[in-house]
């Protein structure tokens, strides 16, 4: 028997417990200064708006190397209200990529807009720029491109296609702290980008948060007038807004995690390259590779196979949690009947990456024995069959 094979051979009669996401680690390590913190707000009642908000606006900005962040109640709301401050109106249409998560469309039919959808590149499965160029008619007015994986989009071609095309680019980055650009952080390219800090993501707090940055202070500023009841002085409202707050609670978690985000980021890269190394050539795996000038941050580990659904069962009777995001491409969503006309053939790449895209666990406590006895699971999986 081979190296290979025994070590698989071993795996198969062995049941694991790799979670898909453990967050108990990451707890435990903030615990005491978070202790500190929430103490400090529920002495000083200051639960609103007080300085642990302002704290991390400041930090997240800091960190970004951008001038102006604010802090709102979910990702979806981020992308609701940037919308909003854009001025994007009903019956303006929005290009999305096909395959994201469904806030990214949701949020444009919130406000009675169209959702275009774009199909996505074979290779990266980030909007794919020409496809979003052939959609673009007289009502189009934006465009939202999302760091799908924390893998950034084209960034240039998207942003040329704007230019060219006279739309505004907002980002949907809520996958994606940190990453990087040809250099420069993700959530600085479009007019407005959007954060969501709900627990799994990169930089996530212990409930729901969320964020807007851009390089333009004054749309940050609009942001927070539109999330505040468009109060400029106490009962006195210059705009029709809503109520989407960052709970100060949750800004303090946020507070104590952003100083490890970097070496988190950090060993998630690490932990893709044992991926990597660990199934490239093995059965039909792709694996998607990083695209030229970006420093992606993995939200996810995703691997794509043609044998997807079974491969998951495969890892489950081992004990590794495996999940897929996203089953489907956002045209097919029951919820935009109507609104979005499905056409068989349309979003070809989409639709291939929904049927074969598999989340391996991903998470900066995750070892590396860990990984490898993932990477040993994927690998009996085609040996058995
Ligand atoms: C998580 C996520 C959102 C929504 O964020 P919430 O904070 O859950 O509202 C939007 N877009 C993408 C791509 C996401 O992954």
């Amino acid at each position: 028997m081979s190296l290979v094979s025994l070590s698989s051979f071993y795996t198969l009669h062995l049941i694991m417990n790799i979670p898909i996401l453990d967050l108990k680690r990451a707890r435990l390590r903030i615990a005491s200064a978070l202790e500190a913190r929430w103490a400090r707000i529920l002495e000083e009642n200051s639960y609103i708006l007080g300085p642990e908000v302002r704290e991390l606006e400041k930090g997240f900005a800091d960190f970004l190397e951008l001038p102006a962040c604010v802090g709102l109640a979910n990702g979806t709301d981020a992308l609701i209200l940037a919308l909003r401050a854009l001025g994007m109106k009903p019956g303006d249409e929005v290009i999305v990529p096909a395959f994201s998560f469904f806030a990214t469309a949701e949020a444009v039919a919130w406000l009675g807009g169209t959702p275009v959808f774009a199909d996505v590149d074979p290779e990266t499965l980030n909007l794919d720029p020409a496809d979003a160029a052939a959609r673009v008619t007289a009502r189009t007015v934006g465009l939202i491109g999302v760091h799908l994986y924390g893998r950034p989009f084209d960034v240039d071609a998207i942003l040329a296609l704007c230019d060219k095309k006279g739309l505004w680019l907002l980002e949907d980055a809520a996958q994606a702290h940190g990453a990087r650009w040809k250099g420069r952080r993700v959530g600085g390219f479009g007019r407005l980008a959007a954060w969501s800090f709900y627990p799994t993501k990169n930089l996530g707090c212990f409930g729901d948060g969320g964020a807007v940055t851009s390089q333009d202070a004054d749309l940050v500023r609009q942001v927070f007038l539109l999330a505040n009841h468009g109060q400029t002085s106490r009962y006195h409202h210059t705009l029709v807004g809503v109520n989407s707050r960052l709970d100060s609670l949750q800004a303090a978690v946020l507070n104590c995690r952003l100083p490890f985000l970097e070496q988190d980021n950090a060993r998630r890269r690490e932990l893709a390259c044992r991926y990597t190394g660990g199934l490239q050539g093995v059965g039909d795996i792709r694996l998607i590779p990083d695209p030229e000038g970006a420093t992606c941050v993995y939200h996810q580990m995703t691997i794509r196979t043609a044998r997807r659904d079974a491969l998951m069962e495969h890892l489950k009777t081992l004990g590794i949690a495996s999940s897929v995001h996203y089953p489907s491409t956002l045209d097919r969503q029951p919820a935009l009947e109507g609104l979005v006309t499905v056409r068989e053939g349309d979003f070809p790449v989409a639709t291939a990456a929904a049927q074969e895209v598999l989340c391996l666990p991903m998470y900066p406590e995750l070892t590396d024995e860990e990984v490898e006895q993932v990477c040993a699971g994927v690998r009996s999986f085609y040996l058995s069959a």
